[in-house]
């Protein structure tokens, strides 16, 4: 019988490749996305796609409730999404407080509930200077309590923690993946806009990796 495990997909090229991997590891897996607001729902609707096509049972989870406890974020809020690199200062406004240690925490709830043991979760080392939730030391301090936290261990399984986003393309396109079934951009409109920090670092990615990005773009990256 297959090991069962949860996944935390969000729709996106990083959770897109460790969902494949964690399949061709051989789990049963259960994806897990969260609506908590984003602006625009195209990464669901990827997402569901997605899952459908593999006969995976996909659940998502309205979240949105909590935003009226959370302060500001450009990804849900009406303040304008900054153009540019992660890097910079100003992608600060892109952090939902606390995000990550909330979704960890309804994961791995969910894993106890269906009897799974693992949490597979895409978090690398490219988020690490503007998200502190994103960085090695807080997954290990979440795994660490999740294997105390309940009747039942549940280890949370990031396998490119200390990887970059290239390195996570570059193990995608090994395993065959096709990206045009993922969705990076923070606008939702049919092409990806280009500009945005995240269509930068996912442009950048298939750059270092030679590749070209099967999305369609409004316009090529300056
Ligand atoms: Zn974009």
């Amino acid at each position: 019988m297959k090991e069962k495990a949860v996944v935390i997909y969000s729709g996106g090229m990083d959770s897109f490749t460790v969902l494949h991997k964690a399949l061709a590891a051989g789990y049963e897996l259960y994806p897990l996305s969260f609506h908590y607001g984003q602006r625009h729902a195209k990464e669901l609707d990827v997402a569901a796609a997605v899952c459908q096509q593999l006969g995976l049972p996909h659940k998502v989870v309205d979240i949105r409730a909590i935003n009226t406890l959370l302060a500001g974020s450009s990804l849900t809020d009406d303040i304008e999404i900054p153009q540019g690199h992660y890097a910079d200062d100003n992608m600060k406004s892109t952090v939902v407080p606390n995000r990550n240690m909330i979704l960890l925490s309804l994961a791995i709830g969910y894993a106890v509930s269906i009897g799974a043991r693992k949490v597979f979760y895409g978090a690398h080392s490219g988020d690490h200077s503007i998200y502190p939730d994103c960085r090695p030391e807080f997954v290990q301090k979440m795994n660490a309590v999740s294997l105390i936290a309940n009747y039942e261990p549940v280890e949370v399984v990031s396998p490119y923690l200390s990887q970059s986003k290239i390195d996570i393309l570059r193990d995608g396109l090994a395993m065959g993946l096709d990206y045009s079934q993922t969705w990076t951009c923070y606008n939702g409109r049919e092409r990806a806009c280009g500009k945005c920090g995240a269509c930068h670092e996912r442009l950048e990615a298939f750059s270092l990796n030679q590749a070209q990005d099967p999305l369609p773009y409004e316009q090529a990256e300056a």
